[in-house]
């Protein structure tokens, strides 16, 4: 049995009713001191031996918080609040259920207990009732009107606690939405669209961090300059779309070819920076001779090769700005010596 009449637009303002309920997410939270608080002030106030607050989300009555109630929900149709909702600006007060031509029936079918009812409908700010406070006793009451007053103050604050705790939802919301918009944009900025490893602006970042910087000056290690061998030639020969695919692929080559704590980057149209950390010189060497070969064995249209110039850190003495310079001479040298090799510096220092 419901008396919930089923007619369209019934469920249209339902739907709406129960959309705004959702808003606050509070239904299945668990109990909160200031509901509390207001119960007892409301059961104290009218002297009963029951009282709740209670939201109606769907088929259900659930209670927020209660007191003189066993249960934690309740079926919706059987419930009074499920009724004074029905008149969401009225208190609904039934002083004696056994006398109601309405409730005495239901009450008897379903077996409730109380005699007295009141209940205050809990409005939304767009006027949706949410749920009730009510108080109840078992004997056939009366209620002053101090203290249907004092009822109907308590429900405007459970309002206002209602209305705080989704204002501070949904700034949370707000808050997270704009930091998920800043790590996105920041994301973009520090890293090349086409490759996905980091760019200019990201290795920049990554060099001004203070950890890093502690980490380099700590430890010895290797710089890597690689530059696609006549990709020029490519281009013209194929586009500048299979040039792009080639640049993919480096790319992906170089990042299988290193741990996932070295630093990958292009910083130019097809030149490549790759730092490795905790690295000497020889090590280094053979992670270039790795990447150089990935690439080699590329399954491309024509062959792609690669140079790599590289050079070590002699930590604290040696500025990144240094050590760049000397791997790029000695990719200058990888070129001149005949290009898909893999140069060290040999400079001395
Ligand atoms: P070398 O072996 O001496 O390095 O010869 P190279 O042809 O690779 O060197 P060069 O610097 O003369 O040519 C680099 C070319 O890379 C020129 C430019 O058209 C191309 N290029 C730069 N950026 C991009 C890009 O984003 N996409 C594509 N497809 N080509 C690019
Ligand atoms: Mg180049
Ligand atoms: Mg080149």
């Amino acid at each position: 049995m419901s008396a919930v009449p089923s007619s369209i637009e019934f469920d249209l303002r339902e739907a709406e009713r129960q959309a705004a309920l959702d808003r606050y997410a509070i239904v299945d939270t668990g109990p909160e001191s200031a509901f509390d608080d207001i119960v007892r002030l409301a059961v104290t106030l009218c002297d009963m031996p029951a009282g709740a607050i209670s939201l109606i989300d769907h088929d259900r009555l659930w209670f927020k918080a209660r007191i003189g109630i066993d249960q934690a929900q309740l079926d919706r149709s059987r419930s009074l609040c499920g009724h004074a909702i029905d008149a969401p600006n009225e208190t609904l007060v039934v002083q004696d259920l056994d006398q109601h031509p309405v409730y005495a029936q239901r009450r008897r079918l379903l077996g409730l207990r109380p005699r007295f009812y009141a209940g205050v409908p809990l409005l939304s700010p767009e006027g949706h009732a949410l749920g009730v406070l009510s108080v109840a006793d078992v004997v056939p009451r009366m209620l002053g009107l101090p203290q249907l007053e004092g009822l109907r103050l308590l429900a405007r604050q459970t309002q206002h606690l209602l209305e705080l705790r989704r204002l501070m939802l949904e700034q949370g919301h707000a808050r997270a939405d704009l930091q998920r918009r800043h790590d996105s944009l920041q994301y973009t900025a520090h890293h090349d669209q086409l490759t996905g490893l980091l760019n200019r602006a990201g290795l920049e970042r990554l060099r001004a961090r203070t950890d890093v910087q502690r980490e380099l000056a700590a430890q010895p290690y290797v710089l890597l300059v690689l530059d696609i061998d006549h990709f020029k030639r490519i281009n013209d020969q194929h586009g500048h779309l299979f040039g792009d695919r080639v640049l993919c692929a480096v790319a992906d080559a170089v990042s299988r070819s290193v741990r996932s704590s070295d630093i990958a980057a292009r910083i130019g149209g097809e030149e490549f920076l790759v730092v490795l950390p905790d690295t000497r010189l020889d090590g280094g060497a053979e992670i270039a001779e790795r990447i150089r070969r990935e690439v080699e064995r590329l399954t491309l249209p024509m062959p792609v090769t690669v140079s790599v110039g590289i050079a070590d850190a002699a930590p604290t003495s040696d500025t990144p700005e240094a050590v760049f310079e000397r791997a790029d001479q000695a990719l200058y040298r990888a070129k001149k010596g005949g290009r898909n090799r893999v140069v060290a510096d040999d400079t001395p220092r």
